[in-house]
């Protein structure tokens, strides 16, 4: 029985220190041919502790929805990748089937270009809700909804996924006549907010963006209901609904107006600070509920010019406590201090406190 006990143990201490020269969660991802785009998007993904849990415990194969346009495909691929990637077995693994289903949905993820890992990012959240879906109860008294709560329902009809749940949010959009005064309000959902750089500044911070965000703008020849005419209208955006995870995207690339016909790209390689801890929402959207403190824990990094870029990863482990840097094949440990750069270009804050991966 000693014996046994002591065989167990010399077999698991093996079994540990190989994991712990892996890592879970710490395996990377080969480079497919310019899929770095989408291996920076993993790996963020691959680091939301809830949504990890959701896949790695099963829970997911209730909902997996066979009548979305991708047929549940998306969401058994994306499951098995992170299974793989928190098995410990591997240094990095190769994502050739998720890969060639989402070049079967999309055909720009086909081939071997560079692709935006923002564009990537919103399309695969889209696709993740409409695979993974449940039906929720609807609210008992429609009639008395808030209006935002209405245009929510009206969204999501009672169907919702645990993608909606933590992900999706609400924006209000007020635009009004600047002659009459008459406003017409909408509601639009997101699964990120995309926000505008400040005009000509080589640093801003997170909060600048916000604000320009928020802070409305002149449409030229609306269509006045009430005037029955074109007139200068005012818009401004207020976020009506924060989701438990907020992703935060930075328009780094733009059209050069110089040269519009050549559609070509440029990027601000502005350095914009933001918060690790402690992004109080409750400041630009004070009139949303629970619009508590959140924590970074991942970020999508751009190095380069829009045709020649490379993405990267820093992710903190939910597990380990401490933040990684994922290129491609390779991770390694980075100082919290690394974080911040001027390549940031996808953030992720999450409110739900340090819930723990295992
Ligand atoms: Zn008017």
């Amino acid at each position: 029985m000693v014996l046994k006990v002591k065989v167990r143990l010399k077999v698991s201490q093996n079994q540990i220190a190989w994991l712990f020269r892996r890592g879970r969660g710490l395996t990377g991802l080969k480079n497919l041919g310019n899929t770095c785009y989408m291996n920076s998007i993993i790996q963020c993904l691959n680091n939301t502790a809830i949504l990890v849990a959701y896949f790695r415990n099963g829970q997911y194969l209730e909902h997996v929805n066979r009548s979305a346009s991708t047929r549940g495909a998306i969401a058994e691929e994306v499951a098995a990748v992170v299974r793989a990637l928190w098995s410990g077995q591997y240094r990095f693994i190769a994502t050739r089937d998720l890969r060639n289903e989402v070049g079967k949905q999309q055909r720009a993820f086909r081939g071997c270009e560079q692709q935006d890992s923002h564009e990537f990012l919103t399309i695969l959240m889209d696709w993740l809700h409409l695979d993974l879906q449940f039906r929720a109860d609807a609210p008992p008294h429609k009639d008395s909804l808030a209006p935002s709560e209405k245009a929510w329902y009206e969204y999501t009809k009672s169907k919702e996924s645990l993608i909606l749940r933590l992900f999706y949010g609400q924006i209000k959009s007020t635009v009004r006549c600047t002659v009459c005064s008459k406003q017409s309000v909408t509601y639009e959902s997101f699964s990120n907010l995309s926000l505008e750089l400040p005009a000509n500044a080589n640093r801003c911070s997170l909060s600048d963006c916000l604000k320009l965000y928020l802070s409305g703008e002149t449409i030229p020849g609306w269509n006045c209901p009430n005037c029955k005419d074109k007139r200068d209208a005012v818009k401004k955006l207020d976020i009506s609904k924060l989701p438990p995870v907020l992703v935060i995207h930075f328009k780094r690339f733009y059209v050069d107006p110089k040269e519009y016909q050549a559609n070509a790209y440029r990027k601000k390689q502005t350095y914009i600070d933001f918060p690790l801890e402690g992004l109080d929402m409750r400041q630009v959207a004070p009139a949303c509920p629970g619009a508590a403190a959140y924590e970074l824990y991942a970020v999508s990094n751009h190095y380069g010019s829009m045709e020649g870029g490379h993405y990267t990863a820093y992710c903190k482990s939910s597990l380990y406590g401490k933040w990684y840097k994922y290129d491609d094949h390779v991770v390694t440990e980075i100082p919290a201090s690394d974080v911040k750069s001027s390549a940031a270009y996808i953030l992720f804050y999450s409110s739900c406190g340090p819930a723990r991966a295992s």
